[in-house]
């Protein structure tokens, strides 16, 4: 029985390698060329009950635990006039409940836990009959069972459901400091080892030290239109006139956030925030299945790593269980999964509602502390 994964993200890997932990052989198809061929992001922050317990079930706990950084879970709460809302320092003994990881280093641990062979990079999927899939470029491949881990913008998802994802009125682009600590040590201090949030009335500027010394900087704009890129006046094919328009959009804020945005290199990346809907369903169908993002889609804010990286290692568990009853499983996984992941959605969809709000930095405060 041939199980196929669409996509070499989190998911799909943690799929493979829990597969292969039982026994079961699985190919993972990649459209990307090679590992490196993309940027994989920053930091994401792994929590223990869920992305934690997946790298537990992938065997790849110790691993995880070598290349985490507790002190990436620092954080510093900020109003755009400067004011220090709220800062949190790891101390040295604590627990790991949600220790940043560098995304490449975290791929990059599944991958090696995998025989070079189990991903098949160069294959982006194009449409599937029944127990054959097609490739953009001709190539077919036969499949008993077929999960999309193939993203936010899945190929795979038609075949279960009509659902898109539809834009949430954030617009972000995402900039960076190189080598902080060398460059800009003043800046550096002011960031910290963690995150650095300064919201305002419907714009946030979010800042992250990486494992590599760079500093990622996320600036998003709340409450705009799909097509806010091309009417914003920021031009983000050049870079030191983005970065001045952007100055200018934050003109009423504290000068030393500014100054953040003065000192990043000439990444610009553009990111348009789409959702799917909170609590998606479809009826479990023989042979296909999603997970990740392609089954739910959420607002950026700290889940949809952590699901994508249990749907794989539970749906590997549950395959495992049933060997030769891949519906069964199937079906086990998405009854699970489906409630677990609409709790985080709506969870997600609480948070995005407080970034969107005009008072947002208070009611952040009031989340982190409540009572
Ligand atoms: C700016 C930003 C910050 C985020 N921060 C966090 C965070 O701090 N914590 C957190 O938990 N989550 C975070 N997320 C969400 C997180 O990145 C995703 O939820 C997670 O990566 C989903 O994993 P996945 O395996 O489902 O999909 P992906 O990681 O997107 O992987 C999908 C893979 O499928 C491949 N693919 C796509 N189409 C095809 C095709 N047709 N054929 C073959 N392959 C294909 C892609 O190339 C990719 O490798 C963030 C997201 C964004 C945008």
């Amino acid at each position: 029985m041939a199980i196929t994964i669409v996509g070499a993200g989190l998911g799909g890997l943690a799929l493979a390698r829990v597969l292969r932990m039982n026994g079961i052989d699985a190919v993972v198809y990649e459209k990307e060329p090679s590992r490196d061929a993309r940027g994989q992001g920053g930091m994401l922050d792994l929590h223990a009950e869920t992305g934690q317990r997946a790298m537990r079930e992938a065997g790849l706990f110790d691993e995880f635990h070598a290349i985490a950084r507790p002190e990436g879970q620092d954080l510093r709460l900020l109003e755009p006039d400067g004011t220090l809302l709220l800062q949190e320092d790891t101390p040295e003994d604590a627990p790991l409940d949600r220790p940043e990881v560098d995304r490449a280093d975290l791929r990059n641990l599944l991958l090696d836990s995998l025989p070079e062979d189990a991903v098949r990079w160069g294959h982006a999927f194009e449409h599937a009959d029944i127990g054959l899939l097609h490739f953009t470029d001709g190539s077919t491949a036969p499949y008993d069972l077929l999960v999309g881990a193939d993203g936010a913008d899945s190929r795979v998802r038609a075949l279960l459901t009509d659902a898109r994802p539809a834009h949430t009125g954030q617009n972000a682009i995402e900039l960076g400091i190189p080598d902080i600590d060398r460059t800009h040590p003043d800046l550096a201090a002011m960031v910290g080892r963690g995150n650095y949030w300064v919201l305002g009335d419907g714009k946030s500027l979010s800042a992250q030290r990486n494992g590599d010394g760079r500093v990622r900087i996320y600036l998003s704009f709340y409450n705009t239109a799909e097509d806010w890129f091309a009417t914003s006046g920021i031009p983000c094919d050049d870079p030191a006139a983005a970065r001045a328009r952007l100055i200018d959009l934050l003109a009423d804020w504290d000068p030393r956030f500014t100054a953040l945005i003065a000192a990043c290199d000439d990444t610009v990346v553009p990111r348009s925030i789409t959702t799917l809907p909170v609590g998606l369903t479809w009826p479990s169908t023989t042979g296909v299945t999603l997970l990740g993002d392609a089954a739910h889609l959420m607002p950026p804010v700290g889940q949809g790593a952590n699901m994508a990286l249990l749907d794989g290692a539970l749906l590997g568990l549950a395959l495992a269980a049933h060997p030769d009853d891949f519906p069964a499983a199937v079906k086990e996984y998405e009854r699970e999964m489906f409630e677990r992941t609409s709790v985080a959605g709506r969870l997600s969809a609480r948070i995005q509602e407080i970034l969107t709000s005009p008072d947002a930095s208070q009611k952040m405060l009031a989340f982190f502390q409540p009572g």
